[in-house]
């Protein structure tokens, strides 16, 4: 039987990420925004556009959460969006309160699905839907270092001209400026990065990965990223609904992991059919394990703001 995932918010990276997973034709997918309308119009657009590709999903749009019922997975995409000049962390007041009424409906109509946060600021929102959903820490997982990753990724291999695909690089850490590359982990083919380039570049290309948001949402003025971050919040909805046991980067509740206890940040886990099916600590140098611990202390400043 077909997997059900329901994306909430049929905005920018909601609408883009019921379109990619339409594409496969794997899943019943329902798409709600609180506009009326809005879901049910994009859902319209997307469902014409698979007999063109040759895909069987089905796909619904909604503002009722009945249609939502029963989800294996949602992914939460509600909330306002960075403008120009604002950190993610400006959203927390506003999206807060959106974040908190979606998870409560999530949480009543499909009380055994696994939760895959996109809203910002990404970690505080994941501590936030846990505290509302009371769901193991296992089901409730934010997108943040998939992307984060795939950025760096994308410069390392444009700055070499080498296929994305042999580039392996991971950025832990909160969703925010504080984020944490481990540029020493990178590979080309298995070749260290450190090997490739000198650090002068790698530190320009970490830079401009961890900028990457805020570069883009200069350029598009009225909103902020969504191909990236709806592919990567899809790759972690993959890994979950084909139980693949991928280790991918994500945010998740740390209980005593690097020494960082009850606070969101991102880490490498493995993604199946259970959600977080493991958390892999990573053997970091003090630096780095400064900087990530550093990077969750940020997360609990921004937590705070929540009065929580
Ligand atoms: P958007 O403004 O295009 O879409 C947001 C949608 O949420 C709107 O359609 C709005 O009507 C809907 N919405 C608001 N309140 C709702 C509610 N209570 N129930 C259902 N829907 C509701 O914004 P976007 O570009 O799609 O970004 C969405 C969120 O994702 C933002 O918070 C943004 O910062 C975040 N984001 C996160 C990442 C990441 O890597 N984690 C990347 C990009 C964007």
């Amino acid at each position: 039987m077909r997997k059900k995932v329901s994306v909430i918010g049929a905005g920018m990276v909601g609408g883009t990420c019921a379109h990619l997973l339409t594409e496969g034709g794997h899943y019943d997918v329902v798409l709600l925004d609180v506009i009326e309308g809005l879901a049910e119009g994009k859902a319209l657009d997307i469902a014409q556009s698979l007999p063109v590709i040759g895909s069987d999903a089905r796909l619904k749009g909604t503002s009722t959460y009945d249609d939502v019922a029963g989800s294996d997975i949602v992914v939460i995409t509600s909330g306002v969006a960075r403008r120009p000049g604002m950190s993610r962390e400006d959203l927390v007041l506003t999206n807060m309160n959106v974040v908190k009424s979606v998870c409560e409906s999530v949480a009543r109509v499909a009380p055994d699905c696994i939760i895959i946060m996109v809203t910002n600021p990404l970690d505080a929102m994941v501590q936030l839907a846990l505290r509302v959903t009371r769901f193991l820490r296992q089901r409730i997982i934010g997108q943040s270092g998939v992307l984060d990753s795939a950025r760096l990724k994308a410069f390392i291999a444009a700055e070499l001209n080498v296929s994305v695909l042999s580039v392996s690089a991971q950025i832990l850490g909160g969703h925010g400026n504080t984020m944490v590359a481990l540029p020493r982990l990178c590979t080309v083919g298995g070749v260290p990065l450190t090997e490739l380039l000198p650090k002068s570049r790698i530190d320009d290309l970490v830079t401009r990965a961890v900028n990457g948001g805020a570069e883009i949402v200069s350029l598009l003025k009225t909103g902020s990223a969504y191909y990236a971050p709806a592919a990567a919040a899809v790759r972690m909805v993959e890994a979950i609904a084909l139980d693949r046991k991928e280790v991918l980067p994500c945010a998740v509740m740390l209980q005593g992991e690097y020494r960082i206890d009850d606070t969101v940040v991102g880490v490498p886990v493995k993604l199946g059919a259970a959600g977080v099916e493991a958390i892999i600590e990573l053997d970091l140098t003090d630096d780095e394990l400064a900087a990530l611990q550093r990077s969750a202390q940020a997360v609990r400043e921004t937590v705070s703001v929540m009065g929580m």
